[in-house]
C-alpha cells in the first residue's frame, strides 16, 4: 500500500510530492498533464526569478526534484476514488491503486471564448490573450485592454485592470450586458467603455487580438476573458465532500477534507488562484498527511543495512 496518491502535477501536487519523498513516504503523482501554470508563457510575479519563467521550465524543475527524491509520477488520469479499510482504492484506467492517503491537486480549467485552439495557443503565448489580472496585469500597463465578460465578475475585473491602465473596454459575452445600476455606475466612475456583444471573428493581427462586434472591428493590446472556470473536484465530490457554491473543495487549515484520509490543495481548494498559493497549500497538506499518518503508525526508521 502507497503512503500517498497525488491527483495532480501541478505547483500544489508537485510542492507535496517534494514533501512527501523527502518525508520518506512512497508517493506517487497521477498527472493528466493539463496543468494551468503549463500555458503560462512567463510568469514574472513568482518569486526567486527576478528575469521570470516559463510554466513548463518551473513544472520541468518541480518534477525533476520530486524524482530526485523518489516520487513517482505517471502521465494518467484517475477515473474514480473509493474509501476502503485503512486507505482508498485509486482507479486508473484497469489498474486500482491502494494507498492511506489522496492528495487531489486537480486544479480548475479556465471558461474560454469561442475561438479555435491554435488561435488560442498562439494569442496565449504573446500575451495577446490573458486570463491572470493578478498574476499579469502589470504587464498591460498603459495598453489598450478588453475584458470579455459581463456581471459581477466582468465589472471587478475590468475594475481590477482599470488600476494599470485608462483605456479599458468591458464586452458582453453573448449579447447584452447583465449590469446592476450599482455596477454600471461603477464601471462609468472608472471611465470604462461598455459595449454589448457578441464578440466574434477572433484573429491575430499584428501586436493586437482582434474581434468583431456587429459591424465593427475592434483591436486590443491584450483581452481577458471573465467567463469563469470549471473545478476538477468531481473525484472528491463522488466521495461526498464538502464544497462551496462553485464547487471548490472545502478544507480545514491543514488541507483535510471532510473525508477521511483525503486532502485537497490548490486551485481546486478555494483561495488565490496563484501559483505561490498553490505550493502553500501543498507543503500543508504533505505536512499534514505525514503527521496524520504518523499518529496511527509510528514512522520509524529502520537501521541501514550492515
Ligand atoms: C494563462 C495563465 C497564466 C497564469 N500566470 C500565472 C502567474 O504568472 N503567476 C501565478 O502565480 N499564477 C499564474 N497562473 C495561475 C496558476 O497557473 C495556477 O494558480 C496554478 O497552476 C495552480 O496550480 P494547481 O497545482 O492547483 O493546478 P494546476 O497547475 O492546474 O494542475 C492541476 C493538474 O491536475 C491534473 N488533473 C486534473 N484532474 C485529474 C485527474 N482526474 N487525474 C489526473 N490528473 C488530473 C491536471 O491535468 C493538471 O495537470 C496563470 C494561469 C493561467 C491560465
Amino acid at each position: 500500500m502507497l503512503d500517498c496518491v497525488v491527483v495532480g502535477g501541478g505547483p500544489a501536487g508537485l510542492t507535496a510530492a517534494i514533501y512527501l519523498a523527502r518525508f520518506h513516504l512512497d508517493v506517487r503523482v497521477i498527472d493528466a498533464g493539463k496543468s494551468r501554470a503549463a500555458t503560462i508563457p512567463m510568469t514574472r510575479n513568482h518569486a526567486g526569478f527576478p528575469d521570470g519563467i516559463a510554466g513548463t521550465d518551473l513544472l520541468a524543475r518541480m518534477r525533476a526534484q520530486a524524482r530526485r527524491y523518489g516520487a513517482e509520477l505517471i502521465r494518467a488520469e484517475v477515473a474514480g476514488l473509493k474509501g476502503v479499510a485503512g486507505g482508498l482504492h485509486v482507479s486508473v484506467g484497469d489498474e486500482v491503486i491502494a494507498t492511506r492517503s489522496v492528495l487531489l491537486a486537480t486544479g480548475v480549467v479556465n471558461r474560454r471564448p469561442p475561438i479555435s485552439d491554435d488561435l488560442h495557443a498562439a494569442a496565449l503565448a504573446r500575451g495577446l490573450l490573458r486570463y491572470c489580472p493578478i498574476c499579469d496585469g502589470y504587464e498591460v500597463t498603459d495598453c489598450r485592454v478588453a475584458v470579455l465578460g459581463t456581471g459581477g465578475h466582468g465589472t471587478r475585473e475590468a475594475m481590477f485592470l482599470r488600476s494599470y491602465t485608462a483605456d479599458v473596454t468591458l464586452i458582453a459575452p453573448d449579447g447584452k450586458h447583465d449590469l446592476s445600476p450599482d455596477e454600471r455606475a461603477l464601471l462609468a466612475k472608472g471611465e470604462i467603455v461598455v459595449v454589448d456583444g457578441p464578440a466574434r471573428d477572433f484573429a491575430i493581427d499584428g501586436d493586437q487580438i482582434r474581434l468583431r462586434i456587429a459591424q465593427r472591428d475592434w483591436g486590443f493590446d491584450s483581452l481577458y476573458p471573465a467567463l469563469g472556470s470549471d473545478i476538477n473536484s468531481e473525484l472528491a465530490i463522488g466521495l461526498g465532500a464538502a464544497r462551496s457554491d462553485e464547487g471548490c473543495l472545502i478544507v480545514d487549515a491543514h488541507q483535510r477534507t471532510n473525508i477521511a484520509r483525503l486532502y485537497a490543495a490548490g486551485d481546486v481548494v478555494k483561495g488565490l488562484d496563484q501559483i505561490s498559493h498553490a505550493m502553500g497549500e501543498g507543503g500543508v497538506a504533505a505536512t499534514t498527511i505525514r503527521n496524520d499518518l504518523a499518529s496511527e503508525q509510528a514512522l520509524l526508521r529502520s537501521a541501514p543495512d550492515g
